[in-house]
């Protein structure tokens, strides 16, 4: 999945992600973790807003 990810935590910030991101990566306004990395596969946790590429 080598997609961009438009994601949007629970707080309601959003951000654009890598859909292939080898680390977790966390909402930058709550510390919330969003997307968790698996073995090379990244995990949304929260809600998706919408996908690129
Ligand atoms: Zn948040």
């Amino acid at each position: 999945m080598s997609k961009f990810l438009r994601i949007q935590c629970d707080c309601g910030a959003q951000q654009t992600v890598f859909g292939a991101a080898k680390s977790t990566i966390n909402c930058q306004s709550c510390g919330n973790e969003l997307v968790s990395s698996t073995g090379g596969q990244a995990e949304v946790l929260c809600r998706v807003l919408e996908v690129f590429g």
